[in-house]
């Protein structure tokens, strides 16, 4: 099977099954587990922040950081389709009590001027009590749903600069920050500079068998430790995962610029498959979407022959490049899609 329906369907390689089976571990809740210890240092040291919490999933790192920065009732600003939202269920209604306003985005993308736009500017007849308190951005690098999208640092540090002229602090969901990092040239650290947290996923493009982290200043990790805790995720000997993100931290970041070309060339194979919609320069990074009639059923079809894709509505499909493709399948992956298209 040629998988494309997501980066998180990687299995670990050998050489990361054997830093697994010898990892040193101990108790993490206990703060014992040298390797969990040793993932947190080296993460907090790649985003220049103070420190970092190992997690089981990037949603419970994007929700510890909703529930740190937020009370009950608050509202938090976000783009169209953000992660943190919808994709996990609504989970800052359920675990945060709060509100997500989902913003008009650009491919991902918003202005600082649409932030102070969200922003309720009470009248001095009305008391302010009688608005809802926006008190936090998110924002999300490459940004999933608008098809693996980069951030412009230009841009996203002016949304960051007026968040905070506003009152407000920033958190940036980087489940694919490396990928934003390897596309772009710029380092993951000078994208995570204007934030107060930080989550960054190991499962997804980097191949580790789990696990995210959430990084920022001490006091606020300190906070995220104790809701990661709340949230069930005091999770124990939890080395043996650490070890297979940070072998995946040292030895797969640089390769996701393969994963990128092999995106790019999908996406321009299918453009030349008439009546697909798509726009291959806009593939800036894994994560390929085409628009095509009866996507469930092409996808069914693809599946008969051997090749995996994501139908994501009744009319768009996702492919998304990964550790475990290579070009070779991306060529039968494009052939198989023009035999199922029937051209
Ligand atoms: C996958 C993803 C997450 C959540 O990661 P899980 O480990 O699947 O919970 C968060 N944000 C974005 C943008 C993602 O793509």
């Amino acid at each position: 099977m040629i998988d494309l329906r997501s980066d998180t369907v990687t299995t670990p390689t050998d050489a990361m099954r054997k830093v697994i089976a010898d990892a040193e571990v101990g108790d993490d809740v206990y703060h014992d587990d040298p390797v969990v210890l040793a993932l947190e240092e080296r993460v907090a040291g790649l985003l220049s922040k103070d420190d970092a919490v190992y997690v089981p999933t990037g949603t419970m790192s994007n929700q510890v950081a909703l529930r740190v920065h937020t009370d009950p009732g608050d509202v938090v600003i976000a783009a169209q389709g953000a992660h943190i939202n919808g994709h996990e269920l609504g989970a800052p209604a359920v675990l945060s009590g709060i509100r997500v306003n989902e913003i008009p985005s650009e491919r991902g993308t918003f202005t600082a001027e649409a932030v102070r736009a969200a922003v309720p500017v009470p009248p001095p007849s009305m008391p302010s009590s009688l608005f809802e308190p926006v008190t936090l951005v998110a924002l999300e690098n490459t940004h999933n749903e608008a098809g693996g999208t980069v951030w412009p640092l230009d841009l996203l540090e002016s949304v960051t600069a007026v968040a905070g002229e506003c009152g407000m602090a920033a958190h940036l969901d980087g489940a694919r920050l490396w990928n934003a990092s390897v596309a772009s040239g710029v380092a993951e650290a000078d994208f995570a500079a204007s934030f107060h947290t930080v989550s960054v996923c190991f499962s997804k493009g980097l191949g580790a068998p789990m696990g995210s982290a959430l990084a920022g200043e001490t006091g606020l990790i300190e906070r995220a430790r104790r809701f990661k805790q709340l949230f069930g995720g005091g999770f124990r000997q939890a080395g043996m995962m650490a070890a297979g993100a940070l072998y995946a931290v040292e030895n797969h970041r640089d390769r996701l610029a393969e994963d990128h070309a092999n995106a790019s060339r999908l996406a321009g194979g299918v453009s030349e498959i008439p009546g697909v919609q798509i726009e291959p320069a806009e593939v800036e990074t894994n994560i390929v979407y085409f628009g095509i009639a009866d996507a469930p059923r092409v996808c069914l079809d693809l599946e008969q022959a051997g090749v995996l894709m994501l139908p994501v509505s009744p009319n768009r499909i996702r492919a998304v490049t990964h550790l475990g493709i290579e070009s070779a399948d991306v060529n039968k992956a494009l052939t198989v899609l023009r035999e199922v298209v029937g051209v």
